[in-house]
Order: structure tokens, then C-alpha cells, then sequence
């Protein structure tokens, strides 16, 4: 579970109350400037043993700033959390989700592994809490949930999505900087967890933008046999894909290797939504 845009006076507590009252744990991704607004609620992230990553300092769009200035962007925040939590960030979460090779630059600069996502709960964008409870019974071992630290409907939504995790035998855990998975942590009984052998990553990165359609890019790591889910936001289609067989139009896709390698696109219509799609990965 990830909650991005904190610390808020608002909600935080109550997320990491219930977090504890759930014997759970959460990667956060905090912006700079609500750290150092926020000291005392870095400290209860730190002290509810949360892992805590890197969000910017203040939720720009990346992609259109030079090179100078995302390294600005990281490195404030990066000092930032140093300075409130005690803790150095290892992970970097792209506001929007939107990343590119200049981005990519300095987070590598930075010792910063990029962290998108595995299942969008929609959450920002207003769903009920039910929404979000349905959301996060997609996840599967080893997947990565963005939420938000400030939506109320998050927070209510909190209990069910732990009660639903721990029926399905999963358990809530960190994510590992060297496989950009969700890991069980360390001394931890075991049941779920692991993102172990024989499964395989995909990164989605936002390429090529016009008025009304985009290019993405994925690359699938681990396997060589492999089914990805692509999930495309309301609106959105499939206008055109290369280098897998990707069958569907809307809602879901599926992408399948087609004999030409591990990295594959998708060409989509937006029809309104310019939100860059999330994808996960199955191996055969
Ligand atoms: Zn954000």
C-alpha cells in the first residue's frame, strides 16, 4: 500500500492509527514542502515504522522542467525528510505518475528507484470509499496500490481493505529498492508477501503526447513469458501497439510477447482522460 501527498493534520494520524490497530505498515511519499511544514507528522510516519519515499517537493509536472530543476525538486525533498523523519528515501514516486529519461537521470543520480503502481484506487479523483475498498481487492502478491494521505474516503476505507487483505492470506509490507516490489517485512509470519521467484515486473513510462492521443512505453523484467494487464482509464482506447499482441479496446488490455523482445507500446486516444495508464505483470 502506498499513500502519496502527505503529512496533512487532517488525516494522517487517523491513517497511521489505523494502520497500527491493523498490526499493518505502508510506504508513504511525502512532498518536501508538507515535511517541512509537517516535522512532528514525519516523526509519527518514522515512528509507526512506515517506509517513507520521496514525492517531489511540491507535485510539479516533471516532465516539463529541465534537468537543473528536477534535481532541485529531489534533492530539497531529499533533505527534507532527512531533516524531519531521520530516514534517506530510496524511492521516488513521480507525481501523475508521469516520467521521463531526463527524470530518470537524476533519480539515478540520486540513488532513487522509480515506483509507479500496480492498481490506481482512483481515490484522488473522488471515488467513494467503497470504490477504493473494491479497488484493492485486485491487489495480488507483490503489487503496489497508489492511495493519498488526505482523502477522507481513503482513511473510512482503510478497515475493510486490511480485513479484505488479511482474509485473502496477504499481509501489507515495504517496497524492495533493488525489485520495485512489495516485499512482507522483515520478521514477519509469513502469508503473502514475498515477491519471489518466478514472477516479472513492468514499467509503464508516458512517451509521446499529442492533443489527443499518447504514447506508452513498458518493459516487462523477470520473464520472457509473460501476460501484461493494462489498465486504461474512462474514456481512453487503443488507437495502435508494436512488439507484443495486445487484444482488447477500453477498460482492460492484455499484452502478450509476440516474438520481439520484452518491451513493447501502446499508442491510446485519451477522449479526455490524460491520465497515463497503470499495468501489472503475470509470468506464464
Ligand atoms: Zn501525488
Amino acid at each position: 500500500m502506498t499513500f502519496d501527498d502527505g503529512p496533512n493534520t487532517g488525516t494522517t494520524n487517523q491513517l497511521i492509527s489505523t494502520l497500527r490497530q491493523y498490526n499493518a505498515t505502508a510506504t508513504v511519499f511525502p512532498t518536501g514542502s508538507n515535511a517541512q511544514s509537517n516535522p512532528s507528522l514525519m516523526q509519527a510516519y518514522r515512528s509507526a515504522g512506515l517506509q517513507i519515499g520521496n514525492h517531489s517537493w511540491d507535485h510539479p509536472h516533471l516532465i516539463n522542467m529541465s534537468s537543473s530543476e528536477i534535481q532541485s525538486q529531489l534533492s530539497r525533498t531529499q533533505q527534507a525528510i532527512q531533516q524531519t523523519a531521520g530516514v534517506t528515501p530510496t524511492l521516488f514516486r513521480p507525481p501523475y505518475g508521469e516520467t521521463n529519461s531526463t527524470l530518470q537521470q537524476v533519480e539515478a543520480s540520486l540513488g532513487l528507484r522509480e515506483i509507479i503502481w500496480d492498481v490506481d484506487s482512483q481515490d484522488w479523483n473522488n471515488v467513494s470509499a467503497s470504490q477504493i475498498r473494491q479497488a484493492a481487492s485486485r491487489l495480488t502478491n507483490g503489487q503496489i496500490i497508489l492511495m493519498h494521505d488526505w482523502p477522507a474516503n481513503t482513511i473510512q476505507a482503510l478497515p475493510g481493505i486490511l480485513q479484505d487483505l488479511q482474509s485473502r492470506n496477504l499481509c501489507t509490507g515495504h517496497i524492495s529498492s533493488s525489485t520495485g516490489r512489495a516485499v512482507a517485512p522483515s520478521g514477519s509470519g509469513g502469508g503473502g508477501g514475498g515477491g519471489g521467484g518466478g514472477g516479472c515486473t513492468v514499467s509503464v513510462t508516458r512517451a509521446d503526447d499529442w492533443s489527443d492521443r499518447f504514447n506508452v512505453n513498458l518493459a516487462v523484467s523477470g520473464s520472457s513469458n509473460w501476460t501484461v494487464t493494462i489498465n486504461l482509464n474512462s474514456g481512453q482506447s487503443l488507437q495502435n501497439s508494436w512488439n507484443a499482441t495486445v487484444t482488447g479496446s477500453t477498460g482492460t488490455l492484455t499484452a502478450r510477447p509476440n516474438g520481439a523482445g520484452n518491451t513493447f507500446g501502446v499508442t491510446l486516444y485519451k477522449n479526455g482522460n490524460n491520465t497515463t495508464p497503470t499495468a501489472s505483470c503475470a509470468a506464464a
